[in-house]
């Protein structure tokens, strides 16, 4: 008995096929396997290239870390051969393909924890069928849902009492009912695919995720205590979740080639360079602009960027996940010429994490992805908040009207991931203003010193004796007392 009590804990980490997902579950792997845990990660074929190097990095510190490999079933549902990221899917047909064809994997997930009878099973939140498959086998399945606590209790408080349906127009704010703090919001910022008439797969899929997280062992959330202590507080005493805060796990990146590369894809934009160019600016003087990787912007969008950028007569780095032509319909005329040395622009995939730790950094711009808001915060840099789907309107809220480290650039209108714009709802006034208010002046200073110490709290949150560090030895130490 006291030999099985000791036995090594083996963990199974199966995340959505996303960027948004793989990069935190891949560090989430990893945390577990650097407290002694083996870890084993799933995924498909062609997104396993994506894991291979941190898994390597991981393996070379003596960590247990191993991949498994499924077959995605794009031909079963009539996606392209290859279309094994989300990322790839890009119109609403293909999503829903996507999405049916993720209910497609759990036999093979069933046959794989009957063959290797892990400890325990966290799966990412899109795959609700997840909690019984494990139960057959007596496992348990934790949730990880990519997101905060704030954003959960505020998306489960308007889910439940629709306060969006009470006003009589779109631009009318409502108030987040049974609130901790007060936050107000106009229903255009809403999912739409929480609607309860709505029929879609995907609000079908919000469904059965919040019935399946219910009746999971509990949830991993990549946030820290100190950055949402009520809603960490609400979530479990009025919504009844057992949640343990790990994070910001990105941080479990200490080795510079784990920030860049290893975080899921190449950089498009060779890492010395990028630094290099850092190096020679100011602390603080300039603004990093990245809108995650799912969210493409229409070409009058970025144009409305580039000329409020501009006017802003700010320094900038700018991602945006368009290929080099030879004309560019979305940049301003001559405008690379005038930004020559001022502004860099990276096409396509950018190391975001060691640009935003870089001490020249003085702002992001961003679009409140959740793992962007969490990176932004851990290096202690105010934001421009510029929300655009999914949860990002809540994410927004919680740095403009909670931690007051960001202004909103003024996004209004909820949109999904394919949705293309015709016209720009932002303007260049609207971005040269945000990112004048966030760069200069006093009220600037004060958010910047805010940024800080809320970036010094999440450090500390993961070092030992910190609040997720406990949280997570905790969440161990229960596990390893079930396997027992
Ligand atoms: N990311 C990156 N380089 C890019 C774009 C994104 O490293 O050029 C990373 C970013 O650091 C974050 C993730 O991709 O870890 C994006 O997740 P987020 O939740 O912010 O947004 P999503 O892509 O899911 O909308």
């Amino acid at each position: 008995m006291e030999i099985e009590s000791h036995r090594q804990l083996h963990m199974f980490f199966f995340p959505f096929m996303a960027q948004g997902h793989n990069i935190p579950f891949i560090d989430i792997a990893k945390l577990f396997a650097s407290h002694g845990v083996k870890s084993t990660l799933i995924t498909t074929s062609v997104n396993a290239p994506l894991f291979s190097k941190a898994i390597q990095s991981s393996k070379n510190l003596g960590f247990e870390i191993e991949l498994l490999v499924i077959k995605f079933p794009t031909e079963e549902v009539g996606l392209p051969q290859g279309c094994e990221s989300s990322n790839l899917a890009t119109t609403i047909e293909m999503k829903e393909k996507f999405f049916k064809a993720t209910f497609l994997l759990e036999p093979q997930i069933e046959q794989i924890l009957d063959q290797h009878r892990p400890h325990c099973l966290v799966a990412d939140s899109f795959f609700p069928w997840a909690t019984d498959v494990a139960a057959k086998f007596g496992i348990p399945r934790l949730n990880f849902q990519g997101t905060g606590f704030f954003p959960s209790c505020a998306s489960l408080t308007v889910i439940l009492h629709q306060p969006h349906k009470k006003v009589e127009s779109d631009s009318e704010l409502f108030t987040i009912p049974n609130f901790p703090i007060e936050i107000k919001m106009t229903r255009t910022q809403i999912p739409r695919f929480f609607e309860k008439n709505s029929e879609s797969i995907m609000t079908k899929l919000f469904k059965e995720s919040r019935e399946s997280e219910e009746r999971s062992y509990g949830i991993i959330v990549n946030s820290f205590y100190e950055l949402e202590p009520d809603f960490a507080d609400h979530y479990s005493n009025v919504f009844g979740r057992k949640a343990w805060h790990i994070g910001p796990v990105s941080l479990c990146n200490k080795a510079a080639e784990d920030k860049t590369e290893i975080r899921g894809m190449e950089a498009s934009l060779d890492e010395h360079e990028c630094l290099n160019w850092l190096n020679s600016k100011k602390p603080n003087s300039v603004v990093y602009i990245c809108f995650g990787s799912l969210t493409n912007f229409a070409d009058v969008e970025l144009l409305e960027i580039a000329l409020g950028l501009e006017a802003s007569g700010q320094e900038f780095i700018w991602v945006v996940k368009k290929e080099k032509k030879e004309k560019d319909e979305w940049l301003p005329e001559g405008f690379e010429s005038r930004m020559e040395g001022k502004g860099l622009i990276i096409r396509g995939w950018a190391p975001q994490v060691l640009i935003l730790e870089h001490q020249a950094i003085g702002a992001f711009v961003t679009h409140c992805g959740w793992n962007s808001i969490l990176e932004g915060v851990s290096s202690g840099v105010p934001m421009i908040t510029w929300p655009v789907s999914a949860e990002q309107f809540y994410n927004e809220k919680l740095v403009t009207d909670i931690l007051r480290t960001g202004v909103a650039v003024g996004s209004k209108q909820w949109a999904s991931f394919v949705e293309v714009k015709k016209e720009a709802s932002v303007k260049r006034e609207a971005i040269e203003k945000a990112v004048t208010l966030v760069m200069v002046g006093d009220a600037a200073e004060e958010m910047r010193s805010r940024a800080r110490t809320l970036g010094e709290m999440a450090k500390r949150a993961v070092e030992e004796g910190g609040s997720s560090f406990s949280d997570l030895t905790a969440l161990i130490e229960e596990l390893r007392s079930l396997g027992a």
